[in-house]
């Protein structure tokens, strides 16, 4: 917690003790939330039992999330926006939702390259290369460059192009490789496909653990959900199954973000700020982090999660994720032009 979170929760330990708790009209936060995980619930009632602010809670999905923001404008209620995939939060600021914040305690708790001006990421996940021990050499999967190699010829199996955890992919890429290397990647990569992009990432991963393909690109909490799985079957895919963390000699793996940010129409923006440092501090980067089996922004925050654990240590890209968000668009152009959708 921080200190400013000690200092509040003293605060209302003495102000309960004399009057029993009741709500007011300013002591509330709306928040929309694209997240629905069961540790969330403990996420949420520490930041009211430390604050007093009450999290009036408005849960959805991402893309109907933003519309409603859109739609509600000036009247819209919402305070903070809670998301995932930093193609969707510039989409959000692309759109002029969000508001700028200045907090110390933001800047210096959260790394440079994960945050941007109006929003911040509080959870950190990695997209990997996924393979089938069985039908796929590892020595052939060292970069997600390898992937557009003729060598693994109808061996791949994906999601859309237009899935935004493929877009903030192809962006890293361009931001590496440049253009008309991405171009040649994507071409490909393409011509790689063991069949046309459809499904999640779980979908993929159970293809190449049945050996419809042999190799995929995935979340890594999509893997780690697997092994943590109470479904036997589930655990046994993940067996089948073998992780590579991408361009470790190179520039790092690609990572995308969970994150958020305070509304430009917020009602609430002190409760606003105050919610987002929370996320910020150790306690709520934990539950935040493991409630989908993510890490934590904070590099001072553990982890319980045994999954994440057990997948151990990875050199991350450290490319800003606003030059990510930046270059979205031109990734989307082009895919469209190589026939990645
Ligand atoms: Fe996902």
């Amino acid at each position: 917690m921080t200190i400013r979170g000690r200092l509040s929760r003293a605060g209302l330990v003495a102000l309960c003790s004399i009057s029993a708790p009741a709500w007011s009209a300013d002591q509330v936060l709306n928040l929309y939330s694209a997240r629905h995980y069961q540790t969330d619930e403990a996420l949420y009632s520490d930041f009211e039992k430390a604050t007093g602010i009450k999290i009036n809670r408005i849960e959805g999905v991402d893309d109907q999330l933003i519309e409603r923001i859109r739609s509600e404008g000036a009247n819209s209620p919402a305070d903070v926006f809670l998301t995932v995939d930093a193609a969707r939060l510039q989409y959000a600021d692309m759109l002029d939702l969000f508001a700028p914040v200045k907090s110390a305690v933001l800047e210096q708790r959260i790394p440079a390259n994960l945050r941007t001006p109006n929003w911040f990421a509080f959870s950190i996940r990695a997209r990997l290369i996924v393979y089938n021990k069985m039908l796929a050499k590892k020595e052939d999967l060292q970069t997600y460059e390898d992937l557009a190699n003729p060598r693994l010829k109808g061996k791949i199996c994906t999601i859309s192009g237009n899935y935004p955890y493929n877009l903030s992919l192809g962006a890293a890429l361009l931001a590496h490789d440049g253009e008309a290397a991405t171009e040649a990647w994507v071409k490909g990569f393409v011509a790689n496909f063991a069949r046309a992009p459809k499904g999640g990432d779980t979908d993929q991963l159970m293809s190449v653990g049945a050996g419809e393909c042999a190799v995929t690109v995935s979340n890594s909490y999509y893997y780690a959900r697997l092994m943590r799985s109470s479904n036997p079957k589930d655990r046994k895919v993940a067996e089948s199954l073998a992780i590579v963390w991408p361009n470790q000699s190179t520039w790092g793996t690609h990572i995308n973000v969970s994150g958020g940010g305070m509304l430009k129409n917020a009602p609430h923006k002190e409760a606003a700020l105050k919610f987002l440092e929370y996320l910020a501090s150790d306690s709520a980067q934990t539950y935040f982090a493991d409630g989908n089996n993510e890490w934590p922004v904070v590099r001072t925050a553990k982890f319980k999660d045994p999954a994440l654990k057990g997948l151990g240590e990875f050199k991350q890209d450290e490319l800003p994720l606003g030059t990510i968000a930046k270059n979205v668009i031109q990734a989307q152009k082009i895919y469209d032009r190589a026939g990645f959708m």
